[in-house]
């Protein structure tokens, strides 16, 4: 039996405790260690006795440790990481700066099998989830390497919303009081609009901020560059954000991938008003990150300030993101591109 005890909740912690005959208190130590202070060492949790911590490692408990196999770093201070998994897999993580804001983009999934049109990380092959502990732990290691994080998006690798349990364990990981302690409206899912998913996360006690990835304001159109369209149609994506919002009460964000001729005129515009205006929402315009990978470009910078007037005219709260991280592959939509190329020269 082989149990990570990073991929445990508090509450489950004291549980494996109490079933090992000890104090409840204890599982607090255990949590704060791995958790507030990034330890992955049983024996180092010294507020333990040596004969409990001793029986932990005999009862094949054990802390999981994800590694920093390459940091990148950008003019702009955006700092991509390459971890290896315990089992060899690999996933990336990207380090934002804003201000004092210091963001971490998180992965979910080792590769992702939603196929989106316009990203790397869907030419990359699924071959397994996360558990909560690994997502956890790319928070840990990355604090642990360069200092504290305050925001957490889960828009890295994998279609959050797929691996659900896991991604709400680790949020209820990351926002308690007694680990990172990341307030919960500092944590954003972002999902492709998986609508089971989103109607399930509208019930929970927790609600991180949700965004949606839509980058196109008609049915057809998002069939053609987001193939999950086809399973949940946009008609029923907005009848379930509208619920989610009569639920929670928590708005909305909607992220718009400005492309080159395919998404990003006048009339995209005005469909796309027609399509969010009765909703409590703001919207995200992002510039595209091109990678070898995709044959997009991005729309020129005219073309997006446009766009975002047009919106905002009508009312829609509308910001623009600039891309980051553009010179190390690091921003959305580029995450797995270095290994694509990798592996094609390898194949060649
Ligand atoms: S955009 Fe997100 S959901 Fe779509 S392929 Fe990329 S990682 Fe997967």
């Amino acid at each position: 039996m082989n149990i990570d005890l990073k991929d445990k909740t508090l509450d489950e912690l004291e549980e494996i405790v109490v079933g090992l005959g000890q104090k409840k208190f204890l599982a607090k130590y255990i949590f704060q260690f791995i958790h507030a202070q990034n330890i992955s060492d049983i024996e180092k949790i010294t507020t333990l006795s040596k004969a409990f911590r001793q029986e932990l490692v005999e009862q094949g408990y054990y802390i999981s440790k994800i590694e920093i196999l390459e940091k990148q770093v950008d003019k702009d201070k955006t700092a991509k990481y390459l971890f290896k998994l315990n089992d060899g897999e690999r996933i990336e993580s990207v380090l934002l700066h804003d201000n004092k804001r210091r963001t971490l983009c998180v992965s979910t999934q080792v590769g992702c099998n939603m196929d989106c049109a316009f990203c790397a990380t869907g030419k990359l092959k699924f071959t397994r989830n996360l558990s909560a502990g690994e997502i956890a732990d790319q928070v840990n290691t990355v604090e642990a390497d360069s200092g504290k994080i305050t925001n957490v998006v889960y828009m890295g690798m994998g279609e959050p919303l797929l691996n659900y349990e896991a991604v709400m364990k680790s949020i209820e990981i990351l926002n308690h009081e007694q680990g990172k302690n990341i307030g919960i409206r500092h944590i954003t899912v972002s999902t492709c609009g998986i609508i089971p998913n989103i109607e399930k996360l509208a019930s929970e006690k927790l609600h991180p901020r949700l965004a949606v990835s839509l980058n196109a304001p008609e049915n057809a159109l998002r069939e053609q560059i987001m193939p999950i369209t086809k399973k949940y149609p946009l008609d029923m994506l907005i009848k379930a954000i509208k619920s989610y919002y009569e639920k929670t009460g928590q708005r909305v964000t909607f992220e718009y991938v400005m492309i080159k001729d395919l998404n990003d005129s006048y009339k995209h515009a005005q469909t796309l008003i027609k399509l969010v205006q009765n909703i409590s929402c703001n919207v995200n315009l992002i510039e595209y990150n091109p990678n070898s990978e995709c044959e997009y470009k991005g729309s020129g910078s005219a073309v997006i300030k446009g766009f975002a007037a047009v919106l905002n005219a009508a009312g829609i709260e509308t910001v623009i993101r600039f891309r980051m991280g553009r010179e190390i592959n690091a921003a959305c939509g580029q995450l797995g591109a270095d290994w694509l190329k990798k592996q094609k020269k390898s194949e060649k």
